[in-house]
């Protein structure tokens, strides 16, 4: 361990002691502490440095501390911090026009996290189905998909076929149907005349970087106009420039009804999420119908504005698909024996064992030791997402050690 020559700086273990002792284990950590960062650099109390090759799964797309977004949120905090909607503040409005422009839809709603914005969206479409579609009272249902992440609430749980996240929760809110992902038939099977809608990530994330054939987001789109059911894309932890483009449906050239976003629309500092669709659908929310004491707060806004901009100006959808097919290339080529597929798309992307190489948390501690910091998903994948911001050059010098570790 190195010095810590201030008395009230902690060591990393006496950290890791802490939160063992005193922190509810609902996560499983890397041993590693960080206590400074900036751009794809993070730091621990000891003075390491490592490359975050995870982003706080994808909420760090602008990198750490991006001096735009830091601005933003302290020129804010002297001005105005919170209002709650109970009376108009002058930077939500102005928010609201730039992620309505951003994402081509006519209203948004504001929340906090992404869990938050998929339950806005589960509400939206069971609005739409009782007010618009006319089903039948508490009949609705909402087609999901299986190994689908879409957060932490009772609900959300409640559709999830993780044991680990489901188990001992239940009741279970019941409106869902659970269908294979990347199969558009078993989609139409489920379908009934009371379906609302049909929830999905465009790429399952925490599943493990699942990307489905070309064509599944454009059948969904057809089945959903077909069946007069709404589509919800789940953008979370794929969208604002994480998959090479603004937002991964468009690789598909379609438009869903619902858009749910979070995580990087934060920019890494603040908590944001929103739900973004048209008039039609958006309309079915009345005064006191929905909402969140911290969604629209000024701070939350002039962030998110600002992690826009830096999206924009900086061009990193462009990067994030170049960058990402040069990071896939280089990872394929390594020809490691250990690796059973290389997949994702942008700067999203997962390298999946083979069997015989063991549990992905080896190579995860391995990298760690080295200074790349990635978190395995399941026991025999592991993910790399970097900050978008990162050079080709810091991508290099990640890959040198990434394919070391994995050879
Ligand atoms: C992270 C994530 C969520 C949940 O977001 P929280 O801010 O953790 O509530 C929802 N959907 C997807 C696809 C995610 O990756």
């Amino acid at each position: 361990m190195g010095c810590c020559c201030n008395k009230n700086i902690k060591s990393s273990s006496e950290l890791m002691n802490l939160d063992n002792t005193y922190g509810a284990h609902n996560y499983h950590p890397l041993e590693v502490v960080i206590s400074k960062a900036e751009g794809v650099w993070v730091w621990d109390p000891e003075g390491k440095k490592y490359m975050d090759c995870l982003s706080a799964y994808s909420a760090v797309n602008q990198g750490h501390r991006n001096p735009k977004i830091i601005k933003a949120l302290k020129d804010q905090a002297d001005i105005l911090t919170l209002t709650s909607r109970a009376f108009y503040n002058d930077k939500w409005p102005v928010f609201a026009e730039k992620l309505a422009k951003y994402t081509g839809k006519e209203m948004i709603l504001p929340m906090n996290t992404g869990a938050e914005a998929v339950e806005t969206a589960i509400k939206v479409m069971r609005r739409w189905g009782y007010e618009k579609k006319g089903v039948p009272a508490d009949q609705a249902e909402i087609i999901v998909m299986e190994e689908n992440f879409h957060g932490r609430t009772t609900t959300i749980v409640s559709f999830s076929t993780d044991p680990v996240a489901k188990n001992n929760y239940g009741p279970y809110t019941p409106g869902f149907k659970v269908v294979k992902y990347n199969d558009l038939k078993a989609v139409e099977e489920a379908i009934t005349s009371n379906t609302v809608g049909i929830l999905l990530e465009p790429i399952q994330g925490e599943a493990g970087v699942f990307v489905p054939h070309e064509g599944y987001l454009k059948g969904i789109r057809e089945i959903c106009d077909k069946n007069n059911v709404l589509f919800a894309c789940d953008e979370v932890q794929t969208g604002f420039c994480r998959t090479g483009k603004k937002f991964a449906f468009m690789h598909e050239g379609i438009v869903p009804d619902v858009i749910i976003m979070g995580k990087a629309l934060g920019g890494g500092v603040f908590p944001v999420s929103a739900v973004a669709a048209n008039k039609d659908v958006m309309g079915v929310f009345t005064p006191g119908s929905h909402g969140s004491t911290f969604g629209g707060n000024p701070l939350g806004c002039v962030v998110a504005s600002a992690a826009l901009d830096v999206l924009i100006d900086e061009k990193l959808d462009e990067k994030s698909e170049e960058l990402g097919k040069y990071f896939r290339q280089k990872l394929v080529e390594m020809n490691s024996p250990k690796v059973a597929e290389v997949r994702g798309r942008g700067l999203l992307n997962a390298v999946v064992l083979k069997k015989e190489a063991g549990k992905a948390r080896i190579y995860t501690t391995a990298m760690k030791e080295r200074g790349v910091l990635a978190k395995e998903t399941h026991e025999w994948i592991i993910r790399f997402a970097p900050p978008l911001v990162v050079t080709k050059e810091e991508l290099d010098w990640a890959l040198e050690i990434i394919t070391d570790v994995l050879k």
